[in-house]
């Protein structure tokens, strides 16, 4: 039986080993936290998963709290108004079609490791360099490096074609509540545009406590979002949240009045630039390591797509391993392999890049288009499911155009 080293045990890294334990591969995890660490730890991401993701994880038998976790229903989206302050320009809210859902990683990444270690795979706690990675490789058919945003992905090379931007293009910070307000029909990504300053949205999730709410900042580099650095302690990490609401969305504000943390590393700011690499990289010996995840393609969260493109990136993987049987893992497999997922990732890449620059007139149109047409919002709001739906319009004006007029004389 072929022997498969995977480093790094997150989001795109377990799905896979535990998809390959099932199907009869000997299966090394070498992940550099250990369960507990994880589960005590700050939270990673914000981890909203749409319903063609959460069928991979379900397909896998990795849907271990779908019972518990509540339920995003819709999508929401608001842009406040520049004139009459602390009213709403467009707003406007449509069901996807099937439900989201979050689960706080320091909940679902550990139980993924022990379940690994149960099923038979070999987990070894380590932090991995080129040495190690030599080693690895030394041993195994093939060496899989899926180490999210870690220092050693860098060994990649940067993809400068299809990497749009090479600074941050977002501060971001997360704050897990409890206590928010859901005062609407159902539950939603609430997801609010404020023009020159950045983006916030919140919806509800599972953390560690039980559910709970996450509110996602993306603060414009130098704007007055751009706030997190220098607050050290969590208090003020959500005092800071509060206010930006108050100032920007009373909306928002009113259903945070009581809320508190759900614990004190239920919080996390940083930036990083979204960057797509190159999947396959050679090691000094002349040993191929193949990328997957962040590893290769780091997207923004403004759109949420970070964990839903792994998980179909895995999916991928898991299908081409397998149907490799016997041969050999080589170059040309590897990015055969990745462009497969690129022919679905282009699109998801291209988007959440849109959305990180002024928007141009047609979707400016588009998004207030959608406030008059509940077929409009509804295709938007499911394109988070499987953003490739909403191309070649999305950056066409004129078929965007099209589309709107289709949508509102219908
Ligand atoms: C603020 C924020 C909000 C987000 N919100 C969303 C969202 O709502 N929806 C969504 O789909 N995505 C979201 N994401 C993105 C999502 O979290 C990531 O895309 C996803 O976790 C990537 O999975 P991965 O397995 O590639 O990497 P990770 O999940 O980061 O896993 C990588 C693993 O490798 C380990 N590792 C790193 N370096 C080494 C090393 N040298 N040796 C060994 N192990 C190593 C790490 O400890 C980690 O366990 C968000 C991200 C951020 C930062």
């Amino acid at each position: 039986m072929r022997n498969i080293a995977i480093v790094g045990g997150g989001q795109a890294g377990l799905p896979l080993a535990i998809g390959l334990l099932d199907n009869g591969y000997n299966v090394t995890v070498v992940t550099n936290r250990t369960p507990e660490n994880i589960r005590n730890g700050k939270v990673l991401s914000s981890q909203c998963m749409f319903d063609d993701a959460l069928q991979i994880e379900r397909d896998l038998g990795l849907n271990l709290w779908e019972k518990n976790c509540p339920n995003v229903d819709g999508i929401g989206f608001t842009v406040p108004s520049d004139v009459n302050p602390g009213e709403k320009a467009v707003t406007w809210n449509a069901r996807l079609d099937n439900p989201a859902q979050s689960v706080d990683q320091r909940v679902k990444i550990p139980l993924w490791m022990e379940l690994f270690s149960s099923k038979g795979g070999n987990l070894i706690i380590d932090d991995m360099g080129v040495p190690e990675l030599e080693l690895l490789s030394s041993s195994h058919d093939l060496v899989i490096l899926a180490a999210g945003k870690g220092e050693v992905v860098k060994l990649f090379e940067r993809d400068e074609e299809r990497s749009a931007f090479s600074t941050p293009q977002r501060a971001l910070a997360l704050t897990y509540v409890n206590g928010m307000e859901d005062n609407d029909e159902y539950s939603k990504v609430g997801f609010n545009l404020i023009p020159g300053v950045g983006e916030y949205f919140a919806f509800p999730a599972l953390t560690t406590s039980g559910p709970c709410h996450i509110m996602v900042f993306e603060g414009i580099p130098g704007g007055e979002m751009d706030c997190w650095n220098g607050i050290d302690s969590p208090q003020e990490h959500l005092e800071t949240s509060k206010k930006i609401l108050e100032k920007y969305l009373p909306w928002e504000a009113e259903r945070c009045k009581n809320i508190e943390l759900t614990d004190k590393n239920g919080i996390l700011a940083g930036r990083f630039p979204p960057t797509i690499r190159k999947p396959v990289m050679t090691l000094p010996s002349g040993r191929l390591v193949f990328g997957l995840g962040d590893a290769v393609a780091t997207n923004d969260p403004i759109t949420g797509q970070g964990s839903n493109n792994a998980t179909k990136a895995c999916k991928i993987y898991l299908d081409a391993i397998l149907a490799r049987g016997d041969q050999p893992y080589t170059a040309e497999w590897m990015n055969e392999t990745f462009e497969t997922f690129w022919d679905y990732a282009a699109d998801v890449v291209d988007w959440t890049n849109s959305l990180l620059t002024p928007p141009p007139p047609h979707i400016l149109e588009l998004l207030s288009a959608a406030q008059q047409s509940p077929s409009l919002a509804s295709l938007i709001s499911n394109g988070f499911n499987h953003p490739p739906s909403l191309y070649p319009w999305w950056k066409d004006p004129q078929l965007c155009s099209e589309l709107i007029q289709k949508h509102l004389n219908a």
